[in-house]
């Protein structure tokens, strides 16, 4: 007889492109969101996509707002067939804050209320601090730092300082041990996990909470296959990992559930580490991640 699987082995379902799931297995109850609205930043891709597919499984509407209005439109369709609930796509650059502005006021005009912020959107990519230019550093801070501050403030003035709300941002762990190859964005991920405890002293008051989710290395994302992700699974890269794998999409996405929705209600000003015990082992190897880089150039 074969053994009942323990629920360690249990993992959320997850596919690996930018596609909803063919199934989905409700951990928490299916209207934990019902009737409340999402602007996801950066929804049309990755991490974010599946953040906005979960949310739309648990009763919520919600925006996916990013540059590429062709891209949104066409994952919108698939998020609303997936889910039967609405799905804005909106055009937006958070370097921006009056594209953010006319976004955020599109959304209340269409959806009536904004319960939820994600500010997911971010860019990145490998290189050594002595290669990244000056305009590349500054480009990292603008979108994933500045732009998690615009698009804060741009909610919080239009909706969430008179009727609350939940911020969650897409944080990492590369600041913890200096991740080489990613001064930029662990500088910038760093500032965000500060601006999330600065914003939920300052807006606590007005019932808005800001947490964040900092999600280790995650299959079936751009990031993952930029860092060799399925090459270094069968490479073992992962064994050294506490939990011995990576993570992925729909587990970032019920990490942003549980801290977007009332699951957490008395939480606020935390960073949920999502990493399967990543940082606290993984290896820091300058001279092997410059390796990796060096061996993607030669290929393309
Ligand atoms: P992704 O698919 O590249 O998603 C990034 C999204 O941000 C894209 O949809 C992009 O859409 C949008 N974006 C980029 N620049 C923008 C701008 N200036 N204005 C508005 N939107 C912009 O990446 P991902 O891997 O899913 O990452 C999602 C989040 O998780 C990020 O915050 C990332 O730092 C974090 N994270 C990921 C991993 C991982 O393993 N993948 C690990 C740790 C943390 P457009 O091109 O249409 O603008």
């Amino acid at each position: 007889m074969s053994e009942p699987l323990r629920a360690c082995d249990l993992l959320p379902e997850d596919v690996a492109s930018d596609d909803c799931l063919s199934s989905y297995t409700h951990i928490y109850s299916p209207d934990l969101l019902k009737d409340q609205v999402a602007f996801i930043t950066g929804g049309g891709s990755g991490i974010g996509l599946r953040i906005a597919e979960i949310f739309m499984r648990h009763g919520c509407d919600v925006v996916i707002a990013s540059r590429n209005m062709d891209k949104l439109k066409e994952v919108a369709k698939k998020l609303c067939a997936a889910s039967g609930r609405r799905c804005l796509p909106l055009c937006l650059d958070v370097r921006q804050p009056e594209s953010i502005s006319a976004a955020v006021e599109e959304t209340l005009k269409e959806m009536g209320r904004i319960d939820i912020l994600v500010n997911n959107a971010a860019g990145n990519f490998l290189c050594p601090a002595t290669a990244l230019s000056f305009n590349a550093f500054k480009t990292v801070m603008e979108i994933d730092t500045m732009g998690t501050f615009n698009a804060s403030k741009v909610v919080y003035e239009k909706w969430f300082k008179d009727h609350g709300g939940n911020i969650v941002n897409i944080s990492a762990t590369l600041g913890y041990k200096g991740q080489a190859l990613q001064v930029h964005a662990g500088s910038a991920k760093a500032a965000n996990d500060a601006m999330t405890k600065h914003l939920a002293v300052e807006w606590g008051p007005s019932r808005v909470r800001v947490n964040a989710v900092a999600p280790g290395p995650i299959s079936g994302t751009e990031g993952f296959r930029r860092l060799g992700g399925p090459k270094g699974e069968e490479a073992g890269l992962f064994q050294s990992i506490p939990l011995q794998r990576a993570g992925n999409k729909t587990e970032m996405a019920h990490c942003a559930l549980f801290l977007a929705s009332r699951a957490s209600s008395y939480v606020t000003g935390a960073v949920l580490v999502a990493d399967g015990g990543s940082w606290l082992t993984s290896a820091n190897d300058f001279s092997r991640l410059m390796g990796i880089v060096a061996s993607q150039s030669a290929k393309l």
